[in-house]
């Protein structure tokens, strides 16, 4: 006979408040929410739940009985919890009650019977035969384009995705930087419809992820629909037709001319690398590249590197390369802030995989324990106090209470180098910019013999190295640049001609913007993902922001085909109201601080890039488009 599960080594591994709820499901049994089980979470200490070890022991004793009966064949007697009940487990696995806001924001995401308002409605006959008669040209086969055409098959909407690049993926295809890996956590790091209870690692490695998308676009038959290797150049909106012309330029060169009733585009937003403006660019002698265009031909090892940036890139690919290299000089100009995450490099324990695949719902429970941790949960230590005047190092009580459990984190990685601590330690705010997932590599590479963390401004680049404003030529053989995208450039690559034939970049003057990250006056039928004020600092994965924001696009082809129009485009002023609370809102952020620059803001230091609000905001306003938004406009003439 064969053996069971080992479960008392499996359920060291659990989760034990997202066991708890799922085991309410398992046994139909409510006690399991015991107040003296009630989780109390350390925010920067992950495995600390609060329970003390001994009703640690008598859950997991439980838990095992449970499972085990489970196992043995005892059916699910919980399904469908009445919705008080799912209060109390959704408090319950938060460790504090939720304001009841959230309620069907957070029960919409736990999608307990696999259903969720991000699944396309187009359930009659007659919404079926005007999606069929739509044509759909997406832009993009990354992340947020492969998620397009899942959502657009369901509708039984026709649709091409074009792509640059040889495969899907899109910045998992791109990015194959050394250590270059995801840093959100892959369960919540993934899409919601689709979870992976085999992520090998917590945050896995780009091929871990970049097989992810290869797999879904796989399921979903995805590749019959995507053209690789072509460039979508143009897209310029026919008025007399209400179609987009697309112009498309294929790896040989040949150009073609498509047509679609509307473009999603789903290019990203860090995906065109960005080199500093510093004389003497391009005069290095030796091999010279961007971390998101990685040299594998070029052996580093031996040789003397020199790293220009410390952001979120080189942050990850400093600590791998060191080793390896001769000399390694790192030019950084602002230190990042890196947040403790022991288990940033580790493996998901064999425990955790078992109990995702075999315990129904812990999957669901443990994403959103996740969800809510790291998203909402989180921004409060973030937010601007209007009343705050501790100074510009912080915006606020939780904000300076969380520098100061973090400058603790780093004064004791550096208790052996303190000379290092003013170098490393920010003097922005945290989640003034992007912060960074801190395991300890980062500064273990940093006080290698052959690392050096150079704080000097750089004058120029030299054929030989880079030079400081002290006039110290720093020889090096190879030169990295981490120097990040530009990232408030939209669509700089697309030549957008709306109505009048009016170019999108003109019409932006350098300072994109879109109603909810999305539509365009003027611009109708274009819909972006991932567009302006839609990225997130702190607070979560931007896969949830693609799925409200494709769940939104695809109520708008409903809208369409609803209505017989064939057009949409957002009221100017609704537009405009938007964004102008937008731009106060991020001035309630640490991002938006006077004190702060970042890739955040654009030329005009304008906030250009993130979403100023909670999730659920974003979540509520993308549930369907408002009709009253938009000015529908039927076709001059029926599209063929
Ligand atoms: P980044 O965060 O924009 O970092 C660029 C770095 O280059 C910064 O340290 C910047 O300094 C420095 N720099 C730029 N111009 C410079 C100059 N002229 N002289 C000296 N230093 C200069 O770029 P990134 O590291 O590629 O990351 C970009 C974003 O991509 C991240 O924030 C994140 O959203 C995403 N990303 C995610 C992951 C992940 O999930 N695993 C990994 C990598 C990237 P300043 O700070 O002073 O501007």
């Amino acid at each position: 006979m064969a053996a069971g599960p080992d479960l008392d080594t499996i359920l060291k591994d659990a989760h034990l408040p997202a066991l708890m709820a799922a085991l309410v499901h398992v046994t139909g049994d409510k006690a399991w929410l015991k107040s003296e089980w009630t989780p109390t979470y350390n925010p920067l200490a992950r495995d600390d739940i609060g329970i003390p070890e001994a009703e640690q022991a008598k859950v997991r004793e439980a838990a095992k009985a449970a499972i085990l009966a489970h196992l043995e064949g005892k059916p699910i007697q919980l399904r469908d919890p009445d919705p008080a009940t799912l209060r109390r487990m959704i408090d319950f696995v938060a460790g504090a009650p939720i304001p009841e806001s959230y309620a069907d924001f957070l029960t919409d995401e736990l999608a307990l019977a696999g259903k969720s308002s991000k699944d396309p409605q187009f359930d009659q006959p007659k919404l079926q035969a005007a999606a069929r008669k739509l044509k759909v040209l997406v832009i993009g086969a990354g992340m947020s384009g492969l998620l397009a055409g899942i959502r657009l098959s369901q509708a039984g909407v026709p649709f091409e995705i074009v792509d640059k690049n040889a495969d899907v993926g899109g910045t998992w295809y791109e990015n194959t930087y050394p250590g270059c890996r995801v840093d959100n956590s892959n369960h919540m790091y993934s899409y919601s419809f689709e979870p992976n209870h085999f992520w090998p690692q917590h945050f896995s490695t780009q091929p871990v992820l970049l097989s992810y998308f290869r797999g879904i676009a796989e399921k979903y038959d995805l590749r019959k629909h995507i053209r690789f290797e072509t460039f979508v150049d143009e897209v310029a909106w026919d008025e007399a037709r209400n179609v987009w012309r697309a112009r498309l330029r294929g790896k040989d060169g040949k150009i073609e001319t498509v047509e679609a009733n509307a473009v999603i585009s789903a290019v990203g937003q860090l995906n065109r690398p960005k080199f500093p403006d510093l004389e003497g660019l391009g005069s290095f002698e030796g091999p010279a590249f961007h971390s998101a265009e990685w040299r594998h031909d070029v052996e580093l090892t031996g040789k003397r590197v020199a790293v220009i940036g410390t952001g979120a890139s080189a942050y990850q690919f400093v600590p791998e390369i060191a080793p390896d290299v001769a000399e390694l000089k790192v030019f950084q100009r602002t230190p990042p802030w890196g947040l403790p995450v022991p288990h940033y490099h580790e493996d998901v324990a064999e425990g955790k995989k078992w109990l995702l695949e075999h315990v129904p719902f812990y999957d669901k429970w443990y994403r959103f324990w996740l969800f809510w941790m790291v998203t909402d949960g989180f921004l409060p230590m973030v937010k601007s106090d209007p009343a705050w005047n501790g100074g510009p190092r912080a915006v606020g009580p939780e904000n300076a209470m969380l520098r100061e459990m973090v400058e603790q984190s780093f004064a004791a990685q550096l208790a052996d180098r303190p000379d290092l601590l003013p170098k490393i330690t920010p003097d922005y705010p945290i989640g003034g910019k992007r912060a960074v997932l801190d395991n300890g590599v980062w500064l273990a590479a940093l006080k290698r013999r052959n690392v050096e963390l150079i704080t000097d401004k750089i004058a120029r680049i030299d054929p030989k190295g880079v030079v400081t404003a002290d006039g110290v030529l720093h020889e090096v053989d190879v030169l990295i640049y981490g120097t990040g995208f530009q990232a408030s450039n939209f669509l700089s690559f697309l030549k957008v001609k709306g109505r009048g034939g009016r170019e999108l970049h003109d019409e932006w003057g350098g300072d994109a913007r879109a109603y909810l990250g999305v539509t365009i006056p003027g611009y109708p039928n274009l819909f972006l993902t991932y567009g302006p004020n839609t990225n997130i600092v702190v607070n979560g994965s931007i896969i949830f922001f693609s799925e409200c924001a494709i769940r939104y696009i695809v109520g708008c082809l409903k809208l369409l085909a609803e209505t017989g129009a064939s057009a949409m485009e957002p009221k100017r002023e609704v537009h405009d109201a938007f964004n102008a609370k937008v731009d106060q809102a991020n001035e309630g952020w640490a991002w938006g601080s006077p004190h702060v620059s970042s890739w955040y803001k654009n030329a005009f230091g304008r906030v250009s890039q993130n979403w100023p609000f909670e999730l659920i905001d974003y979540w509520r306003a993308t549930l369907a488009p408002n009709p009253d938004d938009y000015v529908l406009e039927r076709t001059p003439e029926t599209v063929a």
